[in-house]
């Protein structure tokens, strides 16, 4: 672990770099932001292979998660560039109101230096030089990266490319630091340094929740974007398992079975009508065809196991399909089958089992349909499958739904996370300790920007998003309007 000097002299130099970005605006950061894809693009076979070797997902995969990675500098840049993430406000002076209204412009700056501990299930687009990364550098702000310990290596080959794009576009050292940590204590000292102003996170509940209390804690709290855990609850209507059981289920499995289950956005609960016995049977057919796979690393398959197995105890759970394999190190899809009441009457139902777990639970009416959307924790997504004419008579179990999740899907499944703008990755708590704020799409910047208002500030003195002339060429929102033009 890096010492506590280390740490300080770190911290040091995002605070200098943070000076130096403070000064740049959204286009000089959009040209840095390209450069350090351009530097990332370039890696070849090395990066792929480390991050294979390290956390066991396919090549196929991994490449798909590197051109993901590129999309989010890129598109993140560029949304920075038009002006349409930070989006500003001009209020000209109304001089011959009684009294006068003053000239007032807003516009943000970066919150100051960032810390991001990444995730393990995806170690480009979550992880080193992942979507944390880039919006807090998008936003101005300086990143200190506490790497993975489930793929270091990868990890120094990220950071390298992110430090050789930062120099080539002529930014301080300072802007990109990363540092390797052996304990969390170690760790921890990274969020309570006085220098860092906000942190980013993507894991487990456990880890998340433990960095947001410390991060309040300090004599200056600082906010704390975590996204942690979720089971993504499936609503299927009565219609729809009646027309389709085999093909719902069909589709479940797929979705409870990508990439090992290890998805945020995995699909561990299915809520049904009681009495389908032609869904249970199919999905554990399809199930059962799934063969196992290695996790990411040995700890999430240890906890994959032991979490299946609490939740598969608790009384009046009846397992459907149990895992096979004995291989150590790999997630086997399992299944197990509840009713709504014991659901609704016990809370440990509703962990999250990180892995190809699926937990079948069946409503007798639409009451306990509700009293199921009432009782879930706050997730990333819900999803409802339903025929289009039932649908309409679930409006209310639509409003409770969408309480509680930041993403709502109608006939489909939820993992596969698009990197556009109407895009939010985020939910209410427990999934998320902010879920104003998304992780994925250019909004994600928003996390790390800062408004300030400047009252009468002359011309020269404004940054150049704000200036009269318009530099830039932002469309902004002036006295009410929005234009690209210049202002008298
Ligand atoms: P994790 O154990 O929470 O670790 C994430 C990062 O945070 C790692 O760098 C870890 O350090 C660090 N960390 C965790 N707890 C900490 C603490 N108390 N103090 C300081 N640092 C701490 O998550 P993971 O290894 O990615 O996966 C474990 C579990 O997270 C999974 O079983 C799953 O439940 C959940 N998960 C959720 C998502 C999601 O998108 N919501 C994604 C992946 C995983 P080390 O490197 O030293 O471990």
């Amino acid at each position: 672990m890096a010492s506590l000097e280390e740490i300080n002299t770190i911290a040091g130099l995002a605070h200098e770099a943070f000076l130096v970005l403070r000064k740049s605006n959204f286009r000089q950061r959009a040209a840095l932001m390209n450069t350090i894809a351009d530097e990332i693009e370039a890696l070849g076979d090395e990066l792929i292979q480390a991050a294979h070797e390290e956390t066991h997902l396919p090549v196929a995969r991994l490449t798909g998660e590197k051109g993901r990675t590129l999309l989010q500098w890129r598109s993140y840049g560029a949304a920075l560039a038009s002006g349409s993430i930070l989006d500003v406000r001009i209020d000209t002076a109304l001089n011959e109101r009684t009294p006068p209204r003053p000239d007032i412009r807003k516009t943000y700056v970066g919150i100051g230096p960032v810390v991001v501990f990444g995730a393990s299930n995806f170690p480009f687009a979550f992880s080193t030089a992942g979507g944390d990364t880039a919006s807090a550098i998008a936003a101005g702000c300086p990143v200190i990266v506490k790497a993975h310990s489930a793929h270091t290596r990868t990890a120094r080959i990220m950071a390298e490319a992110i430090r050789r794009g930062v120099k080539k576009a002529g930014y301080p050292e300072g802007t990109f630091s990363q540092v390797f940590s052996s304990s969390r204590e170690g760790a921890q000292l990274l969020v309570k340094h006085p220098l860092v102003k906000a942190v980013g996170f993507t894991g487990s509940y456990t880890g998340g929740k433990a960095l947001f209390d410390i991060a309040g804690q300090r004599p200056e709290p600082i906010p704390v974007f975590a996204e942690m855990g979720s089971v993504n609850p499936v609503f299927v209507l009565p219609e729809k398992i009646k027309n389709a059981p085999a093909e719902v289920a069909q589709q479940y499995a797929a979705s409870l079975t990508l990439g090992v289950g290890q998805f945020c956005t995995n699909p561990g609960i299915i809520i049904i009508p009681e009495g389908h016995n032609e869904f249970t049977d199919s999905l554990v057919a399809a199930l059962a065809q799934v063969e196992p796979c290695k996790m990411l690393h040995e700890g999430i398959a240890d906890s994959y196991v032991q979490n299946k197995a609490t939740v598969s105890s608790q009384e009046n759970v009846q397992v459907l399909l149990e895992a096979s394999s004995s291989e150590k190190g790999t997630g086997a899809p399992s299944l197990a089958l509840t009713t709504a009441g014991e659901f609704l009457a016990n809370d440990t139902l509703q962990e999250e089992v990180f892995g190809p777990f699926g937990l079948v639970v069946t409503y007798a009416n639409t009451g306990q349909l509700e009293d199921i959307a009432r009782k879930i924790h706050g997730q990333l997504t819900c999803t409802v499958l339903g025929e289009e004419e039932e649908i309409r008579n679930y409006e209310d179990l639509l409003l409770l739904i969408t309480e509680k999740c930041g993403r709502l899907l109608f006939n489909g499944f939820p993992t596969g996370v698009e990197v556009v703008s109407a895009m939010h990755h985020s939910g209410p708590f427990p999934a998320c300790t902010d879920s104003r704020f998304t992780s994925v799409g250019p909004d994600a910047i928003r996390r790390f920007a800062r408004p300030v208002s400047y009252q009468n500030v002359p011309d020269t003195y404004l940054p150049d998003e704000l200036k009269n002339a318009n530099p830039l060429g932002l469309y902004r929102l002036v006295n009410g309007k929005v234009t690209q033009e210049a202002v008298e």
